[in-house]
């Protein structure tokens, strides 16, 4: 999880730091700002802390627990899925204590130092396991929005060099393997990859520290991409501004060619579609930062020009509900008519049961239809889907069908044209060509 207050340079910002190296210091002087969902996230870090601390750190009776659970439990953001969700964490933490034929070592919320490699550089490591010559680095995700993968992730990295510094000297450790748990996410809950001991040191000493060095000295390029997104500075960065500014390449249809004799295209090729998508996705987020910031910056009594805060659309709600139905019924108007019964959806059930007991009592009935085209980038990894024929069944009348398939009857276009060969564009227009007699009555 995020550091707890805070070192320069954290482990969870580590993708940023090592990518845009001044960002850091920049950073510093701007305000920080914690989400609802990163207090959300603090919170059921801390269920799951109570669970495991009292089923292998530190026995409890269940007077001690419940008075603990129930003291997070008034927390105005705590909601009944976290229990669900941390108990499927704890379940995996003890299958991965039962593979070793004695307890391991186990530490949770473990402070974990490495600033052999990273200049006062320490993070909090959720649990650590050690058992037989393995390193386990176990971290605890709470957010849905975006899986997190444990490969090469510099953050689980970090705390595995961290790990490897407070307990390298008193265990024989080879192996170093890197869990993210993340149970409200899309795909896989557990996610493992491992890592030798020497790959994990020398990524420190040499990827790492260089990395490290210039971003605590403030040096190095300003570099945007999508690790800009947890950056404080994301909203007014320039050269988060120079990726979007960029757009203008495409050029105008007035301008010229590379080669400056031909004017340019009317049309977008399709390369440059692909291109300009590529800077949309990101420039969209970059549209709501920014929208965001200068909101704030209006409500605070600051000139953002051509822009101002207003208030947004009313809604209307009741003062006193119990009131305002009494008074309806006393109306005449039937109770019945006033309540629907609506059913919970399936994610709103699974939400309730967590995952582990809603797919035990309720998984039969679940299927799952085919979800509408969608576009994505590349790197996306889901297999690439197309409608257009493959040229086997391009070749194959009526493939995949038992029955011959009736004839459409033709439309008044297609009558015109069949037969015809088909159109290669305006330069093979002669007398000759059919389309051109057809387009000419002759
Ligand atoms: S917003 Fe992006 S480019 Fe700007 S400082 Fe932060 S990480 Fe670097």
């Amino acid at each position: 999880m995020a550091d707890r207050k805070h070192a320069l340079l954290t482990a969870s910002g580590a993708h940023r730091w090592m990518s845009c190296t001044p960002s850091a210091r920049l950073e510093e002087t701007l305000p920080d700002s914690t989400s609802e969902y990163a207090k959300e996230g603090t919170l059921a870090h801390s269920i799951a802390e109570l669970k495991v601390r009292k089923k292998f750190i530190e026995p409890m009776g269940p007077k001690a627990f419940n008075t603990r659970m129930n003291k997070l439990k008034k927390d105005p953001l705590y909601q009944e899925e976290m229990q669900a969700c941390t108990d499927g964490y704890l379940d995996y933490i003890t299958g991965v204590s039962m593979q070793y034929p004695s307890r391991p070592y186990m530490a949770v919320e473990k402070k974990l130092d490495f600033s052999r490699y990273v200049p006062e550089g320490w993070g909090t490591g959720d649990c650590i396991i050690i058992g037989g010559n393995t390193l386990h680095v176990i971290d605890y995700k709470h957010g849905k929005g975006v899986p997190v993968s444990p490969e090469d992730n510099p953050q689980l990295k970090l705390y595995g060099l961290g790990a490897l510094e407070a307990y390298g000297m008193l265990y024989d450790i080879h192996n170093i393997v890197l869990t993210i748990f993340q149970p409200r996410a899309d795909g896989d809950t557990v996610k493992e990859w491992s890592i030798s001991r020497d790959d994990l040191a020398n990524w420190g000493v040499f990827t790492v520290r260089p990395l490290a060095e210039k971003a605590f000295a403030g040096e190095g390029e300003f570099h945007g991409g999508d690790w800009c997104r947890f950056c404080r500075a994301r909203n007014t960065c320039r050269a988060r501004a120079d990726q979007y500014t960029a757009l203008e390449d495409f050029g105008s249809p007035h301008s010229k060619t590379v080669t400056g004799t031909l004017p340019m295209p009317p049309l977008l090729s399709d390369a440059e579609v692909g291109a300009v998508l590529e800077k949309a996705v990101s420039l969209e987020k970059w549209v709501s930062d920014l929208k965001e910031y200068a909101l704030t910056a209006c409500l605070a009594g600051k000139e953002i020009p051509g822009w101002k805060a207003v208030e947004g659309r009313k809604t209307r709600i009741w003062d006193d509900p119990d009131a305002a139905f009494a008074d309806i019924t006393a109306a005449g108007i039937e109770e019945a008519m006033l309540y629907e019964r609506k059913p919970l959806t399936l994610a709103g059930i699974e939400k309730m049961l967590g995952k582990a007991r809603f797919t035990e009592v309720a998984g039969t009935h679940v299927t799952v239809s085919n979800g509408k085209p969608a576009l994505a980038p590349l790197s996306d990894s889901r297999e690439a889907i197309s409608l257009k024929p493959s040229a086997a069944e391009d070749f194959t009348p009526n493939a995949g069908t038992a029955e011959p398939a009736e004839e459409k009857p033709l439309s008044k276009a297609e009558k015109m044209f069949r037969g015809l060969p088909p159109y290669d564009g305006p330069s093979n227009i002669v007398r000759s060509d059919p389309y051109f007699a057809k387009a000419n009555n002759l």
